[in-house]
């Protein structure tokens, strides 16, 4: 019996890529036009980026508060003073998570997620920090986890215990599906929960474990699940 089906969300059900260098386009034009003067520099970030990390190996998956502290470091290096570049640190990172949750989904996405509500209960588990409302996903999803709220990123088994607990289920009664090998399918069936690989284009990873089916686009979803339930 399969009551809920979980799913991975960047680059399961969009391109992630995509998405985030264009709002980091959109940070740098909305900081430069904001502080005149200003220079949002890839490079620049990347290392401040680095550099925090080293300090403090948590910020590694606490993605928000992690680009929050490199948007308030580049300011400081423009001789803006500490609190008033936390405080445009903090407008700055609400707008790249509103332009970080415009997501093109992929083909056959939205109708698929539609069509599976009326038999299953659904959810997001994820490292990222997309938003299943700010992507609209909230009217069909009744959960989500998301590394940087539980604390420890996948491959961990922590996401995936908070999912079954809030659920009340056993974990061969979940589905998740994903696009990683290891941080999707092997990090879930360690925890004992069925899966499926969303393969897009990509060739099989060096994955541990093999998941229970193997799916080139998301609308062959529902009839994986119905050869699951069988
Ligand atoms: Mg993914």
């Amino acid at each position: 019996m399969i009551r809920v089906v979980a799913f991975d969300l960047d680059d399961t059900l969009w391109h992630v890529d995509p998405v985030i260098i264009r709002a980091e386009q959109r940070l740098a034009e909305w900081l430069s036009t904001t502080l005149p003067g200003i220079r949002y520099e890839r490079e620049l970030a990347v290392q401040i980026r680095q550099d925090l990390v080293s300090a403090d190996p948590g910020l590694a998956h606490r993605l928000t508060d992690l680009r929050q502290a490199v948007i308030t470091q580049v300011i400081i290096r423009h001789q803006v003073d500490p609190v008033e570049a936390s405080r445009l640190a903090g407008a700055a990172m609400a707008k790249f998570l509103a332009w970080r949750n415009e997501v093109d989904f992929f083909e056959g996405v939205l109708e698929t997620i539609e069509n599976l509500a009326a038999d299953y209960q659904l959810g997001a588990i994820t490292n990222g920090n997309a938003n299943i409302r700010q992507t609209g996903l909230d009217r069909h999803f009744s959960f989500a986890f998301s590394a940087e709220e539980v604390g420890a990123p996948k491959p961990e088994p922590d996401l995936f215990h908070h999912a079954l607990a809030h659920t009340g289920c056993e974990p061969q009664e979940m589905v998740y599906v994903g696009d990683d090998p290891v941080k999707d399918v092997d990090a879930a069936n360690r925890v004992g929960l069925r899966t499926i690989w969303l393969r897009n284009d990509r060739r099989p990873g060096p994955a541990e474990t093999t998941p229970d089916l193997i799916i080139d686009r998301i609308g062959e979803l529902p009839d994986a699940l119905e050869k699951l339930r069988r």
